[in-house]
């Protein structure tokens, strides 16, 4: 699927259709496939389009009237949704090796310096879970939030990072080998920190949302 500009008076995606383009279609060809740290299965890569035809009938949703996809609302709640289920992933291997790995005379989950840290994590995946269900819930109303999205976007790819990095600390030196998926979980993490807007230029977006409230008589709702 294309996401092509065909009309340059529109700005950003409302200028733009959508295409189903067969990989065979001439003048077309995948220049490059990027190698990334993270997400390795989810392709990124450098595409060409040499004088491309795309019959009409390939046309998606009208001219200008494609699906919002990446761009949208769902995407950053739907991303919300995949770091916590990382978040998740990891937290349930920290609680399991914590129960099991014997340091100290004990299981290490009985040492405070790790049930401390194993709480902060349960209760910032609980965080972002409310605040995950509660924009799911006013999205499916359709009553987004511009601020409450990308809010959730940010808090949830944190927490992602917070939580696998905490697992890594937890699992110890076994956390950085290769054999065991935990470094794999902080490799996915990072990847959230930068896909759908970096998390500084959401904080940007959304403090400039505050400031337009502010002038409307409206502070944090
Ligand atoms: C795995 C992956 C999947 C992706 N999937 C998609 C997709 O499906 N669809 C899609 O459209 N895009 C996709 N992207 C692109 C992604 O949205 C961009 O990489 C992201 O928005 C950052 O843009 P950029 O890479 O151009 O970085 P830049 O915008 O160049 O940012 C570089 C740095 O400058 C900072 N910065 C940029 N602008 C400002 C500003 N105005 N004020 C202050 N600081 C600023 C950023 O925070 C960052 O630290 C994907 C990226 C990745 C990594």
């Amino acid at each position: 699927m294309v996401t092509a500009r065909t009309d340059k008076s529109k700005p950003g995606i409302a200028g733009c259709s959508r295409f189903l383009l067969p990989t065979d279609t001439p003048g077309f060809r995948v220049a490059s496939v990027h190698d990334k740290v993270g997400f390795r299965m989810y392709l990124q890569g450098e595409l060409d389009f040499d004088n491309v035809k795309v019959p009409v009938e390939n046309l998606l949703g009208g001219k200008e009237g494609g699906a919002p996809g990446a761009e949208g609302v769902e995407a950053k709640v739907e991303l919300s949704a995949h770091a916590l289920a990382l978040s998740r992933a990891a937290l349930d291997a920290a609680i399991k090796y914590a129960n099991e790995r014997v340091q100290g005379g004990c299981p290490i989950i009985q040492h405070q310096a790790v049930a401390t840290m194993l709480a902060d994590m349960y209760l910032t995946l609980q965080a972002g879970r409310s605040l995950l269900w509660r924009v799911a819930s006013m999205t499916d109303m359709g009553h987004s939030d511009p601020a409450l999205i990308p809010a959730t976007k940010v808090f949830c790819a944190d927490a992602a990072l917070k939580i696998c990095l905490a697992t890594m600390e937890i699992f110890g030196g076994s956390g950085v080998m290769r054999e065991l998926p935990i470094q794999k979980y902080v490799r996915d993490a990072m990847v959230f920190q930068h896909m759908d807007s970096t998390q500084q230029v959401s904080r940007i977006k959304i403090g400039k949302i505050l400031e337009a409230r502010s002038k409307e008589g409206r502070l944090s709702r």
